[in-house]
């Protein structure tokens, strides 16, 4: 292997995601310029064009039953434990400042959310490396950082950077900056939403988004509350107003059959009403089941059928068929 060529040296992850990542002991400074992430994922192909880092926000405001990063759920940092690797030394529950754990025969630990402090004493002493920390604080300038080092690759591929979550746009200002940023640099910025926030916060980042990724999950407001548990009316009236705006919008629709594969006519006939055209369906997996389970604070999935990528093309086609009788 030649050394001296960067494209084949092995890359330092400086954040492996679900692996220790050191605590900060007071955590009362997370605002303005800092936020907290759960990744940070180098060379995407799927979050816009080109070749991409795809940065994911901690902190979201809907429930989606499908969800595959239920990890993002809640904004601070959050403990993981896996229960196999536990070899039961008892660190953890001595160290453990709040006596926010205790040792358990059938679950390995039980876990005292509310007396935590989020010290990280329990990941730090844990050398078998059952206890993890989800999420971390991380500064807009240390961001950066990382997101430079691939600036040959947005700069060859027509890439640049997406941000994800979680909701992004929850933790608006530094979002505004880094992207700000990014654009002094000429590098082409994605916005991955929901889009279930104040118009006035799209507002603020429209100068420097060149793209934004928008996820629809349905059309009719109380199928939407029952997927996702909030209403979809902002979200739409949101969508419609950055369409006018001229902005790109790459629309994102989750397909869980049995779900909302109904509500797709409805959705595409919305969308060409409002003159959107990039709309992408992705077929639900159920890759990240399971995830839930590795929160001290375990979160129950729900497990859904997988569709094929034939069956996917039936939706796609006969969702626009109905979609142009919608029309009349
Ligand atoms: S410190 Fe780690 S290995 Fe030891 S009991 Fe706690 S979780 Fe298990
Ligand atoms: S992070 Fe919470 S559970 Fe872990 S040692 Fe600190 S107070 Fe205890």
């Amino acid at each position: 292997m030649c050394l001296d060529n960067k494209q084949q040296m092995p890359r330092p992850v400086r954040y492996p995601y679900l692996q220790q990542v050191p605590f900060s002991e007071d955590q009362s400074h997370i605002q303005q310029s800092t936020a907290v992430i759960f990744n940070i994922q180098r060379f995407s192909v799927f979050d816009g064009p080109g070749v991409r880092t795809a940065v994911f926000f901690k902190g979201c405001n809907l429930r989606c039953r499908w969800c595959h990063n239920p990890e993002s759920y809640e904004k601070r940092p959050q403990l993981a434990f896996d229960k196999q690797k536990c070899i039961g030394c008892g660190s953890c529950v001595e160290n453990c400042p709040g006596g926010c754990l205790l040792p358990d025969p059938g679950r390995g630990l039980v876990y005292d959310r509310k007396n935590c402090r989020d010290c990280g004493s329990c990941t730090r002493g844990c050398y078998a490396r059952a206890l993890s920390r989800i999420g971390y604080e991380i500064t807009a300038e240390e961001l950066m950082e990382e997101l430079l080092e691939e600036l040959p690759y947005y700069r060859e591929s027509g890439g640049g950077v997406t941000f994800s979550g979680g909701e992004c746009m929850l933790q608006l200002d530094f979002l505004e900056e880094v992207l700000l940023r990014l654009k002094d640099k000429g590098i082409h910025t994605a916005v991955d939403t929901a889009g279930n926030v104040p118009f006035e916060d799209f507002e603020r980042i429209l100068p420097y988004t060149d793209l934004f990724l928008y996820d629809m999950k349905a059309f009719h407001e109380e199928v939407h509350r029952k997927l996702t548990g909030v209403s979809n009316e902002r979200i739409k009236d949101n969508l419609v107003r950055l369409a006018q705006a001229g902005k790109d919008i790459r629309i994102r629709i989750p397909v869980v059959e049995e779900l909302n594969a109904s509500e797709l006519p409805f959705m595409k006939r919305f969308l060409w009403d409002n003159g959107i055209r990039d709309i992408e369906l992705l077929a639900y997996h159920r890759m990240g089941v399971g995830k839930g389970d590795l929160l001290l604070e375990p979160i129950v999935q729900e497990s859904f059928r997988e569709l094929g990528a034939e069956e996917m093309e039936e939706y796609n086609s006969s969702s626009d068929r109905a979609a142009h009788l919608l029309r009349g």
